[in-house]
């Protein structure tokens, strides 16, 4: 479970308070902060500049991605905010294939596409695998004709373990991917059922097993810190557990409570108490991961993942959209960024294939951004990774970022977040461990700055 293109369209990063103090319970609203502007400054005004950037001149070299949503589950996890169906019939998994390819198609087509080729490719959702190996099949050989994935560095695939067969993954390695991302999220089955996954434990130990003997060039594992039932003792067994499992990487969420989970709707409608950890137990359970992780020869390498050192593992997905690449997003709410225009897709389903079936690309709203709109949403994004570095600053934007946003970077310091080393800036694990919740303080004002210069 990356989060990436579509997991705002209905709730907006809302920021109940950038930087929740350590005792602060997990209460209703996000803190992660995957985009900058945040969504809701896009507009639907603003499309134009979507389709003036693809019919612009061809970049060819500057990196390119494609990202393919597939919102299909088996079931609603109570904690999901992503736009996922788990109610579609064959016919309307087929209608949604041949609206994906029909997007590419016209996105092929495009003046600004012509010549370029990708260099990443995620298959997201939602549940790719939830996709049969007909369904698949489909898509790729429809996907084929208009874009070729052959050069690409890096081909993601999220799997949910109950949907894997040996025979599915083999399918999954002849379309050429060389990630695969395993949901696992835990391996107590109580606190899977507790959070509605539709998996269980030897579903995973299966699964993980056949994706072994496949042999992928690299299998990530993905769990969340503060699942519903989450315990000291569980989560130490989830640690060692993975570690025994050898995966070439590992991806780490503190669970968050975005208005539209199910979770979020309880706690509005009945006002339990929230049954998530606190933000200081989840970041004690992250920082106890981490050093568990670094002790058994992996490196960490963001604030939610970390790769066996030394094999030259990275997450490209991650790595080329931190530093600004492009990325065509296909499918339902799905997001692009093509130049510095960002654009997203309708969000219901029927809309999206009926614009797609009459020719047309379902694109909603955009934003076009600024040249310091483009600084600050890489500069924020690659804090994330623990790091920046000033003269890639300086060399793409001209920007000295330390001068230029130096009363926040002060306060940070101040606060033991961070620290300034010669030509670096560097997240203290105190910082790592709350990366998102200090990106706000570098919004500007009227973008959901929380602390305007
Ligand atoms: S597996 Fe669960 S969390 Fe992931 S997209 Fe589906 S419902 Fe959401």
């Amino acid at each position: 479970m990356t989060p990436n293109t579509d997991m705002t369209e209905k709730s907006d990063h809302t920021f109940v308070d950038a930087n929740p103090a350590d005792t602060a319970r997990t209460e209703v609203g996000n803190y992660f902060v995957s985009n900058y502007p945040l969504y809701s400054y896009w507009q639907t005004e603003q499309t134009p500049a979507a389709f003036a950037a693809l019919d612009a001149a061809p970049r060819p070299d500057d990196p390119l991605g494609l990202y393919i949503h597939i919102p299909f589950c088996r079931k609603r996890c109570e904690f999901c905010y992503f736009k996922v169906y788990t109610d579609k019939n064959a016919t309307q998994i087929e209608d949604y294939i041949a609206a994906l390819v029909r997007e590419m198609e016209i996105y092929g087509q495009k003046p600004a596409m012509q010549g370029r080729k990708l260099r990443f490719v995620y298959f997201g959702g939602g549940t790719p695998s939830y996709l049969s190996e007909k369904q698949l099949h489909h898509l790729v050989d429809g996907l084929d004709r208009h874009v070729s994935w052959a050069d690409a560095e890096e081909f993601t695939f999220e799997c949910e373990p109950g949907t894997l067969r040996k025979k599915k993954l083999e399918a999954i390695k002849a379309i050429g991917v060389t990630r695969l991302s395993l949901g696992v999220e835990n391996f107590s089955d109580d606190i899977l059922k507790w959070n509605g996954r539709a998996h269980l434990s030897p579903e995973i130990a299966r699964a993980y097993d056949w994706a072994r003997e496949v042999d992928f060039d690299q299998i990530n594992i993905d769990l969340i810190a503060g699942m519903i039932g989450e315990t000291e003792d569980n989560w130490h067994k989830t640690i060692a557990k993975t570690i025994e499992m050898a995966p070439d990487s590992v991806t780490m969420y503190q669970m968050e409570l975005p208005f539209n989970t199910e979770i979020s709707q309880e706690i509005r409608d009945s006002g339990v108490t929230s049954p998530i950890a606190d933000w200081d137990t989840k970041r004690r359970w992250v920082d106890y991961a981490f050093n568990e992780f670094i002790k058994a020869g992996y490196e960490i390498i963001s604030a939610y993942t970390v790769v066996r050192k030394g094999r030259g593992i990275a997450f490209d997905y991650t790595r080329s959209l931190w530093h600004g690449a492009d990325m065509l997003g296909l499918g339902v709410a799905s997001i692009s960024h093509f130049g510095s225009v960002h654009f997203q897709n309708v969000h219901g389903f029927n809309q999206y294939v009926t614009d797609l079936a009459e020719g047309r690309l379902p694109i909603f709203r955009a934003l076009s951004l600024t040249d310091k709109q483009c600084l600050i949403r890489e500069m924020i994004l690659q804090l994330k990774t623990g790091r920046i570095e000033l003269d890639y600053f300086r060399d793409k934007f001209g920007a000295d970022v330390w001068s230029d946003f130096e009363a926040e970077y002060q306060r940070l310091a101040g606060d033991q977040m961070l620290k300034r080393d010669n030509g670096s800036i560097e997240l203290t694990r105190r910082g790592l461990l709350q990366a998102d919740g200090l990106l706000p303080g570098f919004f500007e004002p009227g973008f959901g700055g929380v602390h305007p210069a």
